[in-house]
């Protein structure tokens, strides 16, 4: 048999930890949300495994999570009868950080604990928490299915290292028995925990038990000290998004949210939708205020957490939302799916299409009605997604409108850098006699704006969307209209500004073009190999001339782009 074992922490842990004691000191109390939603995430496993082998109950079925404390040695307790830890994995998830990016995460911390505490936040603090009010954490925990001769010890102070050791345990699940620091005795408190539990884990449908609290009574000799301990659920232990949405607080959606995203701050807005009939399902989709750290990683975690009737199946399944709204957080609970279903099963069945396209519409009409109702948090989440959303009209053509009315961009009617500016706004600006959409695609902001090809638009009073981000010349590249109005890059080709030219003008155009014939035939000649055609042009008022690439040619920024790549 393995003796007591002692392990170092991965060097990440030990710096998270020393961060997070440091900047979540103001909020030390969400260690009790984390381990709870840790217990109340272990049974859900259980269950999902049980329905393929029901032996894993071991006649236990009935899932629960224990709060308990004990005043006088100042100890807080959290138990579940859930999935439980072998002896590896208590080594991998309590030893370790699996997520990919957490160095160079860390490496960004600053040491402003106001600024720091919101990235931990988004990083996800989970277990390692506790270390914020204990001084000593033990867990006691065995893997459901294993022999009670397998259960595992794990203990440490959260200094460098933990010692891991096997232990009997008859029961499986986890036990995590905190040793409160001095000055944090607060919390073994019958009281304050209660309040805690009903503040931050109402939401979990799992029942948090803790012991009944006895009415003090006269007579001291009356009180048997032999009884059982009696206990009561502290939460309402139902599902959230199965309860009538009438009867959910905010507080209890914004709870819920940092369960299931395991985000420390709270949703910018959320929608929650319960459907009958053919396709019967309830979703509660969320978007969250900030960018996580690992948003541009491709095997950052993204998708919602399915259930199907009530049923934990899995986390990130991401057959349910299209790439461009990876952002987005949430649950969806199906009637139509079967049970025994996996990730194989999931990519070839009808009902994950029809729930796919419906979802992603109610995802869409949540960002439209945000946009609508609430312009500032919308501007908010323009700026941590918006570049994010702009994948979405090449990849989703189905809702192309609708991405579209949702993209924002800078333009020269507002002349800064901010991106409010929507399609909409743009068409019901337009001239008459406009019939296309202008827009200019340019390294930055700065350079869009100060481009010569501009100076027709400004001087007719015609507006310019101007584009500058890495994704823009792509994503304009896959747009051809928005109702009914192309797009045109100013750049590009012969400018026709239709109707919003007079006949004088035109008519002077042409007279001018005629004198000049002798002078663009020489250039032409001269610059035979670097250029296609001279002509006269009346979209400068101020520069002499410019350059102009053809209507099919790829555009500047997009040749770049190519020649860094190197081709
Ligand atoms: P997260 O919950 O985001 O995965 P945590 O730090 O909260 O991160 O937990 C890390 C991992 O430790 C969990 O993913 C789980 O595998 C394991 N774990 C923590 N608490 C428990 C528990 N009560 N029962 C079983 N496994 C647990
Ligand atoms: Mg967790």
């Amino acid at each position: 048999e393995t003796q007591k074992e002692t392990l170092g922490f991965q060097t990440e842990v030990k710096q998270l930890l020393q961060l997070m004691i440091h900047s979540l000191y103001s909020n030390k109390e969400i260690f009790l949300r984390e381990l709870i939603s840790n217990a109340s995430d272990a049974g859900e496993k259980l269950r999902f495994e049980a329905l393929s082998n029901a032996d894993l109950y071991e006649n236990d079925g009935d899932l629960k999570v224990f709060v308990e404390f004990d005043e006088a040695a100042k100890t807080v307790s959290i138990a579940d009868n859930g999935i439980g830890m072998s002896r590896q994995d208590v080594i991998d998830h309590l030893g370790t950080i699996a997520k990919s990016g957490t160095a160079s995460f860390l490496s960004n911390l600053t040491g402003d604990q106001a600024k720091d505490s919101q990235m931990i936040g988004q990083f996800g603090v989970g277990f390692y928490s506790a270390f914020i009010v204990a001084d000593q954490v033990d867990v006691f925990t065995r893997r459901a299915g294993l022999d009670a001769s397998e259960g595992v010890h794990w203990s440490s102070t959260g200094e460098g290292e933990f010692s891991i050791e096997p232990v009997d345990l008859p029961q499986r699940g986890t036990k995590i028995v905190l040793k409160l620091k001095e000055g944090e005795e607060e919390f073994a408190n019958g009281f304050r925990l209660r309040t805690l539990v009903r503040k931050y884990s109402d939401h979990i449908a799992i029942p948090v038990l803790m012991e009944k609290e006895e009415a003090p009574s006269e007579d001291e000799e009356s009180k048997d000290e032999n009884k059982a301990p009696e206990f009561e659920s502290v939460n309402t232990a139902t599902a959230l998004w199965s309860r009538s949405k009438s009867e959910i607080t905010d507080e209890e959606y914004k709870e819920f949210y940092k369960h299931v995203s395991h985000d420390f701050a709270d949703p910018l807005s959320w929608a929650h939708n319960q459907v009958e009939g053919n396709m019967e399902y309830t979703s509660l989709l969320y978007l969250p205020e900030r960018a996580p750290f690992d948003l541009w990683n491709r095997d950052a975690p993204k998708g919602l957490k399915l259930y199907i009737q009530r049923v934990f199946i899995m986390d990130q399944a991401d057959e349910f939302l299209p790439l461009y709204l990876r952002f987005i957080k949430g649950v969806v609970d199906s009637k139509n799916l079967s049970l025994n279903v996996s990730r194989e099963i999931l990519q070839k069945d009808p009902n994950v299409d029809k729930l796919r396209s419906a979802l992603t519409k109610r995802a869409l009409d949540m960002l439209a009605k945000l946009a609508k109702n609430d312009a500032e948090k919308y501007q908010s989440f323009w700026k941590e997604f918006g570049q994010v959303l702009k994948e979405g009209p090449a990849e989703d053509q189905a809702n192309r409108e609708k991405v579209l009315k949702l993209l924002r961009f800078a333009s020269t009617h507002n002349d800064n850098a901010e991106q409010t500016v929507g399609l909409d706004d743009y068409v019901a600006r337009m001239k008459e006699g406009q019939e296309k959409i202008y827009y200019v695609v340019a390294d930055s902001y700065n350079a869009a704006k100060s481009s010569p090809h501009l100076e027709i638009f400004r001087k007719k009073g015609i507006e310019v969307l101007l584009l500058s981000e890495r994704i823009d010349e792509w994503m304009m590249s896959q747009l051809f209209d928005f109702e009914g109005k192309s797009f045109q890059d100013v750049s590009k080709g012969e400018l026709n500004l239709g109707e919003t030219e007079t006949e004088e003008e035109k008519k002077q155009q042409e007279e001018v073009a005629k004198q000049m014939e002798g002078l663009t035939e020489r250039l032409k000649t001269a610059f035979a190999e670097r250029v296609n055609e001279v002509r006269v042009t009346h979209r400068l008022t101020e520069s002499p001339a410019c350059l102009v690439v053809g209507d099919y040619d790829m555009g500047a920024q997009m040749r770049k782009i190519m020649e860094a790549a190197g081709q």
